[in-house]
């Protein structure tokens, strides 16, 4: 068997695909990995409870409540009726939660839409409300439409309806005969990755339609420019559309590596600036502020799920594990905080780190960019109108991506959560293999994966590092340790190329280790980490009904804990760590109840440290603190549960 180990993923020029799942056709560039059928993956254990509460959540059930939602009223299925993001928002998000349960209820309704929309397209080939046809500078709006395509696209991969196709061309082809300037207007300026990945998409799985090949070109010269910097400091349009160079590399004859290096450095440049402090996010509680890096600022819950959609797509591209790391710390860290931890019917408009009352009261002192009550959990389909709507396709698509596909006819196991994989692997026209992946991770570290095959078959298995490893990590294939190294470099992939035959056995151990970080330019704050997980301090929340109906009710929630606490950095020791449960419970795992594992360390408080007029919890003061108070023992959660929060914390002096 070989078995190698390598930072990236790379295809050379001269490597040629035999990967089943539509890997780019010439003259566009190879890419590592391939996304599969939105049904290839069945989730299982806390994933798979994510989803079920999502399908009796916020997502599943917003047609009931919102008005945006009115299906004989809405211009996406008549087009004389009105209509802009928050349909597409939505639908692209249910869609995938259907096509990834097989839920009956979500998998009908989405069918209902899908059809209106495809029936409703016109002989130009546009579809939507004709009011969108003239709304920017008497030219048509083509932003509400992208995520509308992105669900059409897993519908197709989900059902193979021979409708989507020939829509798709009919549509791209009305895109292609705008003039330049429509390409530089509203929000579609700085958002055309959206399009860009579903024309790509779209080009591989037709033939003779070079001209889709052109208008790649057409929108990447006349959309924003993601080379020089950010053109936006917008926290959406910068989850969103920082991929547009990478994906523009795929293109662009001759190759330019300054394309692909263009979208490492518009993130790094976001992250170095605003992104300092736990959970993925940056400060951007509409626009990002010069001065506004304190992780009491926050990220829009649609800044979240587009940051993790971008991450994914860049994972499958750039073949950079590096990408999956930042997606699950996203996932594991932020995305659960977004949503109250009961009936997953209330959001928000904003996560932050630091964070110590979720109200319903606008901040008047400019703390965050929006002055609009941005903090409590309510279904908000007004208040927090694009979140409510576009949050949905956070967790579909990270169950989706668990597993991807190889330009050269492997799989890989990227994103790790409890899961079966079904998919074509190996030569010719390959054959079909079922992986099962038993695990809790990430509050375990052991992963199984039980191989299922009809016929012996040789292809490459990818399994991915992840960056925040310190010891070897451990493979075991049928009992036996196969590999048991330290990777050269910070987050890599392993490739085990063999012939696998039925009931083949690997595990995977990546021991959590407990790390600390310091944030130097946020004043030397520091954080705790196991694995990709960072702890918060527990706040003892009080949720308050404040509003909404039973069904859906609305809720404030305020902290019965003290939180101005420092940390005594010698206390955090592998001492610190309590697993609470072997196995976890599967039933909500980012809620207070069921937490798998807790660290307690000393701290102290520090009185100067308070809360403002309109308790937003203060800056953080720089640290080392002194501080002449009593040493107290603090409970740290995983920060996905922890509403409340204090993640970032002051060190105390010694
Ligand atoms: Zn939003």
């Amino acid at each position: 068997m070989l078995i190698r180990v390598v930072k990236r993923v790379q295809v050379s020029e001269n490597d040629t695909s035999n990967g089943h799942y539509f890997p780019n056709r010439a003259p566009l560039q190879l890419v590592p990995f391939q996304r599969l059928p939105p049904s290839a993956v069945k989730p299982d254990g806390w994933i798979l409870d994510r989803l079920k509460t999502q399908v009796n959540g916020l997502n599943g059930k917003l047609s009931d409540i919102s008005d945006y939602l009115v299906y004989t009223n809405c211009g996406w299925v008549d087009p004389t009726k009105t209509g802009w993001e928050e349909l597409p928002y939505w639908l692209r998000g249910f869609a995938d939660l259907g096509f990834v349960t097989g839920d009956a209820n979500t998998l009908a309704l989405t069918n209902r839409w899908i059809d209106g929309i495809l029936s409703s397209q016109q002989s130009d080939g546009w579809f939507g409300p004709n009011a969108l046809r003239t709304s920017l500078d008497g030219g048509p709006d083509l932003w509400p439409a992208m995520p509308l395509l992105e669900a059409l696209r897993s519908f197709y991969e989900y059902s193979n309806d021979a409708r989507v196709i020939p829509f798709l061309v009919k549509y791209f082809q009305f895109m292609n005969q705008q003039a330049p300037v429509v390409f530089s207007r509203g929000w579609s300026f700085t958002r055309w990755a959206d399009n860009m990945d579903t024309i790509i998409w779209l080009y591989n799985r037709t033939t003779g339609n070079d001209w889709l090949i052109d208008l790649l070109t057409k929108i990447h010269t006349n959309g924003a420019n993601w080379l020089t910097g950010l053109p936006t400091w917008h926290n959406v349009n910068i989850a969103q559309g920082f991929r547009e160079p990478a994906l523009y590399s795929l293109v662009a004859n001759p190759a330019d590596p300054r394309l692909l290096y263009a979208t490492y450095h518009d993130y790094t440049l976001v992250m170095n600036q605003y992104g300092q402090f736990p959970g993925g996010c940056f400060a951007g509680d509409e626009n990002c502020r010069t001065g506004y890096g304190d992780p009491r600022q926050g990220l829009e819950t649609c800044g979240i799920v587009e940051f993790m959609h971008s991450f994914e797509v860049l994972t499958r591209i750039t073949g950079d594990g590096v990408w999956a790391d930042r997606c699950e710390t996203l996932a594991f860290n932020s995305l659960p905080a977004a949503f109250d931890p009961n009936l997953g019917r209330g959001t928000h408009y904003i996560t932050c780190a630091n964070c110590i009352q979720l109200d319903d009261k606008a901040k008047t002192q400019k703390q965050f960019d929006n002055d609009f009550p941005m903090l409590a959990y309510k279904p908000g389909v007004h208040q927090y109108r694009c979140c409510t709507h576009n949050h949905g396709m956070g967790w579909p698509y990270y169950a989706e991506e668990a597993w991807l596909a190889t330009y050269d006819g492997g799989i890989c196991a990227s994103l790790f959560v409890p899961s079966q994989v079904t998919a074509l692997v190996g030569p010719g026209a390959g054959t079909m293999v079922t992986i099962t992946e038993i695990t809790d991770y990430p509050f375990d570290e052991n992963i199984q994966f039980n191989i299922q095959l009809p016929a012996a078959t040789q292809f490459k298995f990818y399994i991915r590092i992840p960056n925040w490893l310190e010891k070897a990590p451990i493979l075991s294939l049928n009992g036996e340790v196969i590999f048991n190294q330290k990777t050269p470099e910070n987050g890599s992939y392993l490739i085990l190329d063999r012939l696998w035959t039925n009931g083949d056995v690997l595990s995977y151990t990546v021991a959590l280790p407990l790390k600390t970080q310091i944030w130097t330019t946020n004043k030397n704050s520091v954080s705790v980490y196991r694995g990709p997980i960072a702890y918060s301090l527990d706040l003892n929340e009080e949720y308050t009904r404040i509003g909404g109906t039973d069904d859906w009710p609305e809720y404030s929630v305020t902290a019965k804990a003290n939180w101005n606490y420092g940390l005594v950095l010698s206390s955090i020791t592998e001492q610190s760590v309590k697993r609470k449960k072997r196995n976890i419970s599967v039933k909500n795992i980012f809620a207070a109840d069921n937490i798998p594992t807790e660290i307690t360390v000393v701290g102290r408080r520090i009185p100067e440290w308070q809360a403002d007029t309109e308790n937003v919890v203060g800056l953080l003061p720089q640290s080392p603190v002194q501080s002449q108070q009593p040493n107290e023992n603090l409970k740290l959660i995983p920060m996905g549960t922890a509403r409340l929060r204090i993640t970032a914390f002051p060190s105390i002096a010694h």
